[in-house]
C-alpha cells in the first residue's frame, strides 16, 4: 500500500494542530483505498463532488483531478486555513469553512467523503434531504452493520428503517482500523447510497414518528408498543374500546416490530393514520 502517514504528518504539522478524537480526526492513509473511493463514486469531469470533512485534503486532491467541481467542507479552523492554501491554485476547489451540519450544503450530483464519525447520523439524514446521484461515505463499521440491516436480524434499527425508506445502501468495502492515523478504536466500512427512484407512499413526517414509536422496543408485537405509547393520552375507560378497534384497524397489528419490513411500516403508518382520523384521535400522532 502507498502509506501517507508521512505525508499527513507533515500537513498537521504545517497547519499547527494534533489530531483531535473530538473532531473525528482520523486520517485515511491508504492511497488506493482513497482511489477505489473515488471509483465507486465514478467520478468524472461531469460531476460536481461535496466532501465532507476535507481534513489535510487527501481525498481532495485526488477528487479535484477527476471532477469538474469539489466543494469541501471542513470544521477545524487551523485546517480550513491549510486547505485554502493547498488549493489556492486549484480553480475548481472551493474550501467551506464551518460545520457541515449547520451549513447550507451546495447543490453537487456526488458525496464522496470519509465522514467524522460522530456526527454519521444527522449528517447522513441532511444529505437525504439533498438530490443526488451517489453517495460513498466511510462509517464506523458497526454504525454500516445498522445502515444495511434487514428485518429479523439484530442489527435492524430505527436507522436501518429511516435510511432505507429513502435510499438504496449496501457496504461496498470494509476497512481496517489499520489504514487510518491515529488507528481508531474500531474497523470501518465504505457505503453506497442511492435515492429511492419512486418515493413510498406515505406522509414522511408520520413514516418517522411510527419508526420513533415502535422501534423503542422492537421484540414487542405493533400493537402492543403503540398501546403502550397512546394509552397515556387516552382516558381510563376508553382505552380497552380503543384497544379493541386499533387491533382491528392494523393489519399487522400482531407482528413484531423487528419483522417488519419498509413496505409494513408504510402500510402501518397509513393504517394508523386513518384509524386515528376516524376515531378522532389525530392528535395522538405528534407533530414531532
Ligand atoms: N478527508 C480526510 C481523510 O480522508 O482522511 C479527513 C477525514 S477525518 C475522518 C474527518 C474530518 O472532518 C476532520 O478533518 C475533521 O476536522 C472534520 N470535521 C469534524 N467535524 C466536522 C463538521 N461538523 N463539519 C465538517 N467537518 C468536520
Amino acid at each position: 500500500m502507498t502509506n501517507l502517514i508521512a505525508e499527513i504528518r507533515d500537513s498537521l504539522r504545517e497547519a499547527g494542530i494534533s489530531p483531535r478524537k473530538i473532531l473525528s480526526q482520523n486520517f485515511l492513509v491508504n492511497s488506493h483505498i482513497l482511489e477505489r473511493q473515488i471509483e465507486y463514486a465514478a467520478v468524472s469531469k461531469d460531476d460536481a463532488v461535496l466532501e465532507i470533512g476535507g481534513g489535510t485534503g487527501v481525498l481532495t486532491e485526488r477528487l479535484a483531478r477527476k471532477a469538474a467541481h469539489v466543494y469541501c467542507i471542513e470544521y477545524d479552523k487551523m485546517l480550513a486555513s491549510y486547505l485554502r492554501k493547498k488549493f489556492k491554485s486549484f480553480e475548481n476547489v472551493t474550501i467551506i469553512e464551518g460545520d457541515a451540519l449547520k451549513l447550507d450544503l451546495p447543490k453537487v450530483n456526488k458525496i464522496v467523503a470519509n465522514l467524522p464519525y460522530h456526527i454519521s447520523s444527522p449528517i447522513t439524514f441532511k444529505l437525504l434531504e439533498m438530490k443526488f446521484e451517489v453517495a460513498i461515505l466511510m462509517y464506523q463499521l458497526e454504525f454500516a452493520k445498522r445502515m444495511i440491516a434487514l428485518p429479523k436480524t439484530d442489527d435492524y434499527s430505527r436507522l436501518s428503517a429511516n435510511l432505507q425508506y429513502q435510499a438504496e445502501v449496501k457496504i461496498v468495502e470494509k476497512i481496517s482500523k489499520g489504514n487510518f492515523y491515529p488507528p481508531p478504536k474500531v474497523d470501518s466500512a465504505i457505503v453506497e447510497i442511492k435515492l429511492r427512484v419512486e418515493e413510498l407512499p406515505v406522509d414522511p413526517k408520520s413514516y418517522g414518528i411510527v419508526t420513533r414509536i415502535l422501534f423503542n422496543t422492537k421484540n414487542k408485537l405493533v400493537a402492543t408498543v403503540f398501546y403502550a405509547y397512546f394509552k397515556k393520552s387516552l382516558e381510563k375507560d376508553s382505552r380497552i374500546n380503543f384497544k379493541k378497534k386499533m387491533d382491528a384497524a392494523l393489519s399487522l397489528a400482531k407482528t413484531r416490530v423487528r419483522e417488519l419490513s419498509i413496505e409494513d411500516l408504510v402500510v402501518i403508518t397509513n393504517e394508523l393514520r386513518v384509524f386515528l382520523k376516524e376515531t378522532n384521535n389525530q392528535h395522538l400522532l405528534p407533530e414531532k
